[in-house]
């Protein structure tokens, strides 16, 4: 065996951990539990979570913890140890079913929207046995949904396994059509490509905006950035190199499929794909993935960066969600197929996303909202703010054919007809690598491009399985009551692609002219966070989520809530950090620069009559100035956070942060910046972006 294939998910209670420890029996419907999503009987579980115990105590292990994604989009874990007194001063290990399958948490710790006040402050976690429990830091961590009293979701896990039903209802309703008997569930799968930056500790040590903010809030460009295109797939180097070894380890023992490092676009920007695997698996393991990102690289002296935008200038960092959908018999549904038959069906799904996203692509751009991901989205880098489909030239031309009726003019020359004729194949690399698209179909599935890289994949799966979920579930009402199927497949796939085709664009969308065309087919343009939040509470939403009991009203409003009140509080946090750098270290800094220049000036006054001093009295003035610039708007920035104190509605107080505390953030940063370029770099109280990027050896 193999080194990776002995510790791959060597600390994970699997499948075939299971196997070799639990009782045949009970082996048995713990599997079953896990395929229909059943919950386990109590003496199944005491079982279960004895043999569970076992296993972790002999894999190291001293505690248990639930653990869940509270809506902070982080984890969280309260340890328990498994000690239990036994007799006079001594004690036994124990784990009851009962602690496996469900725990309280007290729920006020964490943000609940407003849910807190009409609720109970006490919450609950409950077991996810669709994702296995695993070793971390000595503690067996389970899998769990968070959940207030009253059965309102409080975390990220509950809706998007809400969501994951939504989809396979509707889905199998469309297979039963299609004369799939034997499908008896579909799973959407996600494989989430994650980007991140890595930095010299000793460096982030000294800036106080990378450790309060997680990105640089001053910094003048380098000399060099990534223009010379020469660090994306290029050589890694040896320091990172371990760094990634060592990580894919620790992920692999977690079974976390970690395929793919490479080098990104910017300097010392890396990413790290995994294999795809089912939605709620994915979304754990891409929380687990980030967490031991920053654990490893405190271990080789590094510092993991995920903010979507940790350098001004250079490109931020996303997170691609590929995503699709498979059957229970192993099918992906937005394969192409061989088949007629197959190819119909693959039109059918390819269609019900392209619908979904058109109808609604306020919840998608919604669902990527962030203060971080504003810098990115549609600053030329990361796809623009305007949701599209990217579905490349061939299938263009194919829906194109099905939609006015008439020949297919590709490689080979044929009529379109749905259930009918193959559709001619179209090589993958023609669906190609339109890098600037928010939405492209990649050959067998689609790629979500607008995600930023420190957020939770839950939020935008949730979206897009209960968008797609609706779109299937009118296509299975008018299908299922049509008197001839293939004549009402082939109407429905016209009409749909007729209906939504605004939304398919192949150009380029980094381009500004896309973003007035985008404007003229009537798409939105939401651009920053607090203009895309308030979507997921309008009536549309609402009736769309209720209907597939993935959320409840009360739940949207509480996400809402605590989503503007997140982007008012990091904003809140990059302000007082600018103000405090500004204060504490860049102005006195550059003063008493200013102050060594103008005593060499006098000396060389007194020294020489007539002497130019043509550098010094350039400096004194043009720095006194930016000075001064920094000093008004340091305090125009903390006066306006003042003020901020005083809006008592949350989503007021948000577009105030937008309109305001960011153009006087920039604006103190220019000045700064402007600084940084024209002063000793003796004297600058911090790193400059050259140490930051080009630092690690
Ligand atoms: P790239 O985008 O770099 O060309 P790939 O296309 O091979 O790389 O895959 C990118 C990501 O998409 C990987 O994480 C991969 O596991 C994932 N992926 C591939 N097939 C599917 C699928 N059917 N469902 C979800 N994700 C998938
Ligand atoms: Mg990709």
């Amino acid at each position: 065996m193999s080194h990776v294939t002995e510790i791959f998910g060597s600390k994970v209670f699997n499948a075939s951990v299971m196997k070799e420890r639990l009782p045949e029996d009970i082996y048995e419907l713990m599997q079953r539990a896990i395929k229909n999503n059943k919950r386990l009987d109590i003496d199944v579980a005491n079982v279960v979570a004895n043999s569970m115990k076992d296993w972790a105590i002999e894999n190291g292990a001293t505690h248990y913890t639930h653990w869940f994604q509270p809506m902070t989009g982080v984890t969280a874990e309260k340890h328990d140890s498994f000690i239990s007194p036994s007799g006079d001063c001594e004690v036994i290990m124990e784990f009851s079913g009962k602690e496996l399958v469900q725990g309280e948490s007290d729920a006020s710790s964490f943000p609940s929207g407003g849910l807190r006040a009409t609720f109970e402050a006490r919450g609950y976690t409950a077991w996810d046995p669709t994702s296995y429990a695993f070793i971390k830091d000595k503690t067996l961590c389970i899998p769990t949904a968070f959940c207030s009293y009253g059965g309102e979701a409080l975390d990220q896990k509950t809706p998007l396994l809400r969501s994951m039903e939504a989809i396979d209802r509707q889905a199998v309703r469309i297979l039963k059509l299609f004369g799939h008997e034997n499908v008896t569930s579909v799973k959407t799968t996600v494989g989430p490509e994650q980007e991140y930056f890595l930095v010299e500790k000793d460096t982030y040590d000294m800036r106080p905006d990378l450790i309060f903010a997680g990105r640089t809030l001053f910094g003048a460009k380098p000399p060099k950035g990534q223009e010379l295109d020469d660090h994306y797939y290029g050589s890694i180097k040896p320091r990172v190199m371990s760094f990634m070894h060592d990580l894919d380890e620790e992920l692999w023992k977690l079974g976390i499929l970690a395929k793919t490092e490479h080098n990104e676009a910017a300097p010392a920007q890396h990413e790290l794909a995994p294999i795809y695997t089912t939605t709620n698996i994915a979304a754990d393991h891409n929380q687990l993935t980030m967490e031991m990102m920053q654990k490893v690289a405190q271990r080789h002296d590094l510092v993991c960066l995920l903010h979507e935008k940790p350098f001004k200038g250079v490109n931020g960092s996303g997170k691609h969600n590929n995503w699709s959908l498979s059957t229970n018999t192993g099918k992906n549904l937005l394969d192409p197929g061989e088949t007629p038959h197959e190819n119909a069906q693959f039109l059918l799904f390819l269609c019900s996303v392209i619908k979904a996203v058109d109808d609604y692509q306020e919840l998608l751009r919604a669902s990527v909202a962030s203060p971080g991901n504003d810098h990115r989205l549609g600053a030329h880098e990361a796809p623009p703010a305007v949701v599209s489909i990217f579905l490349g030239e061939e299938l263009s031309e194919i829906l194109e054919s099905i939609e006015q009726d008439k020949e297919y003019d590709g490689r080979e020359k044929t009529q379109i007809k749905i259930g009918v004729h193959v559709i001619p194949k179209f090589p993958k690399d023609t669906t190609d690598r339109n890098r600037t698209s928010p939405f492209a179909f990649t050959g067998n599935k689609f790629e979500f491009r607008m995600l930023g890289s420190a957020a939770s994949i839950s939020d935008v799966n949730v979206v897009l399985n209960t968008v797609v979920a609706e779109s299937l579930r009118q296509f299975a009402d008018e299908l299922e009551g049509a008197s001839d199927f293939e004549s009402a497949l082939h109407d429905l796939i016209k009409e749909t692609i007729k209906k939504h085709k605004r939304i398919i664009f192949n150009g380029n969308g980094y381009d500004d002219k896309w973003i007035k065309e985008a404007e003229g087919r009537g798409l939105l343009n939401l651009k920053t966070t607090p203009d895309a939040l308030p979507h997921i509470t309008e009536k549309k939403s609402v009736e769309l989520f209720e209907t597939h009991k993935v959320y409840s009203e009360i739940e949207l409003k509480s996400r809402l809530a605590v989503l503007l009140e997140n982007y008012i509080k990091v904003l809140k946090i990059e302000a007082r950090t600018m103000i405090e750098m500004s204060r504490k270290d860049i102005m006195p800094a550059v003063s008493q620069f200013v102050g060594t220049v103008s005593e060499t000036l006098n000396a060389k006054r007194s020294a020489l009559k007539n002497v130019s001093c043509g550098y010094e009295k350039g400096i004194i003035e043009k720095a006194s100035a930016l000075l001064d610039v920094m000093c008004e708007k340091t305090s125009d920035l903390e006066a306006s956070l003042s003020a901020a104190k005083k809006i008592a509605d949350t989503q007021e107080k948000a577009n105030y942060y937008r309109d305001i505390i960011i153009p006087l953030m920039e604006e103190l940063r220019a000045a700064a910046d402007e600084l940084e370029v024209i002063c000793d770099r003796a004297i600058w109280p911090y790193p400059d972006y050259t140490e930051m990027l080009f630092g690690v050896k």
